[in-house]
């Protein structure tokens, strides 16, 4: 093994989502650096001296978790423009709001956004996103600067007003 951090956690219920869908009801994991070496049932054998041993009884340990529709620019936005139809508050509220992004570096709105989305889809689970309407205004680099010191895999796509692929509402979506 590496020198990197060696965690085991055990006495913990496994849902591994693999091939035959296996549940380990009272099973351990280890994890070499950012890799998982070994998902198995019982209490860890061989495990190097310096690991760090983590018990969970009456936890379970899911994959990462998917999130197939984020918007990072809009976690600052939320509260200012409630109970509105969508598309009144997409047009009339969210996107001009977005327009008047600004900032560079540390300041950026988009990269604080990211920032907070990041956060908080990791602190529920989630490693790995889409993001499928990036607004210049955003800036891509300053998304996929956040995604990459914060470790969470992501899809980014960006979009602008001159994009082909520019909504109109009502949106009918393709069934
Ligand atoms: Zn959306």
């Amino acid at each position: 093994m590496s020198e990197a951090l060696v965690i085991v956690l055990k006495d913990v219920t496994l849902i591994t989502v693999d091939k035959s869908r296996r549940i380990i009801l009272n099973g351990h994991i280890v994890i070499d650096g950012s890799r998982i070496l070994r998902v198995a049932s019982g209490s860890p054998e061989n495990v190097p001296q310096h690991a760090k041993i983590i018990s969970l009884p009456g936890r379970i340990i899911i994959p990462g978790l998917i999130n197939t529709h984020a918007h990072l620019a809009q976690s600052l936005l939320r509260g200012l423009a409630e109970d509105l139809p969508l598309h009144s508050w997409l047009c009339d509220r969210i996107w001009p709001l977005e327009a008047a992004y600004a900032g560079e570096g540390d300041q950026a709105d988009g990269y604080v956004a990211a920032r907070l989305t990041i956060a908080e889809m990791l602190k529920s689970g989630t490693t790995c996103f889409l993001e499928a309407m990036l607004t210049h205004r955003s800036g891509i680099a300053n998304v996929a600067r956040a995604v990459k010191e914060m470790g969470i895999r992501a899809c980014l796509v960006s979009s602008s007003p001159s994009s082909s692929h520019t909504l109109r509402a009502p949106f009918h979506l393709p069934h």
